[in-house]
């Protein structure tokens, strides 16, 4: 066990409302998407920004410092802007190759990120082969999560951080005070990051044509449905989703689903062009 100053981050995908959790289909693809976009972050973390623990759509990252404070929190800001980036290229992508008719696939527009940035001790224990981190200020970053922003996009620094890496060049920068559940008010800086280029027009429900990319991804979601509805994979913990249990029931769910929007678009289509 050891005690090492860190940079903290959290990044959190969330957005879909109650309706889109009602169906399997819906539901699946939700767990489908989030993990493609929480993926898509991920691969913009690099050393010595580290995984802490991954949950369905949530990524705890922290790096300890040895050096320069301020060079440290600056770096790792700068990759939790460019977290943001990749989050929208993925987003555009999925949106503009998406072809399924559900609820969850036809709102990837509404889903956002959010990163909680902090800087201060904390106690890191090995537990097996893996490192877990503890102390306060691990339990301030995630409190703060839940917070009183109804702006989508956002990065949320402490002021403790915030003074550290002098925050974001040329950007407007909010201060608030926000309630830490049982620890208290902190003051925090926020900057919005609203979408400069508007998203792109969903592509059309349809049962995707063979060999483009959308029915690489129509497969690729039938895959991990089937296979979480078999039990052959394990739920990821998505706090933003339900933990709905998965019966015989919800296979023929599923497959209805997954196909009635399809069918109502395509017949659609072609009724559409003969009159
Ligand atoms: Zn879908």
């Amino acid at each position: 066990m050891e005690i090492k100053s860190s940079c903290l981050v959290i990044a959190d995908i969330s957005g879909y409302t109650r309706f889109v959790m009602l169906h399997t289909t819906s539901l699946l693809h939700a767990e489908t998407i989030i993990t493609d976009l929480l993926e898509a972050v991920i691969a913009q973390s690099e050393h010595p920004l580290t995984i802490a623990k991954l949950e369905g759509d949530a990524v705890f990252l922290y790096a300890t410092v040895e050096g320069d404070q301020r060079v440290a929190t600056r770096n790792v800001l700068k990759q939790v802007t460019e977290f943001f980036d990749a989050f929208r290229t993925k987003e555009r992508a999925l949106i503009g190759c998406n072809t399924c008719g559900c609820p969850a696939c036809r709102s990837i527009d509404k889903l956002h990120l959010k990163a909680v940035l902090h800087y201060g001790d904390v106690v890191i224990k090995k537990v097996g082969q893996f490192l877990e981190l503890a102390g306060e200020n691990v339990i301030l970053v995630h409190r703060l999560l839940k917070n009183s922003i109804t702006i989508k996009n956002y990065i949320l620094m402490t002021d403790t951080y915030y003074q550290l890496s002098g925050g974001l060049e040329g950007e407007r920068v909010e201060s608030r005070t926000e309630n830490a559940e049982g620890m208290g008010d902190v003051s925090v800086k926020v900057y919005y990051l609203r979408e400069k280029i508007p998203l792109p027009a969903p592509a059309p429900a349809r049962i995707p044509e063979p060999g483009t990319e959308s029915t690489i991804l129509y497969e690729r979601m039938n895959d991990y449905a089937y296979r979480r509805l078999s039990g052959l994979e394990p739920r990821r913990k998505f706090s933003s989703l339900p933990d709905t249990k998965l019966t015989r029931l919800s296979r023929l769910d599923y497959a209805i689903g997954r196909l009635i929007p399809q069918i109502i678009a395509t017949l659609s289509r072609v009724f559409a062009k003969k009159h």
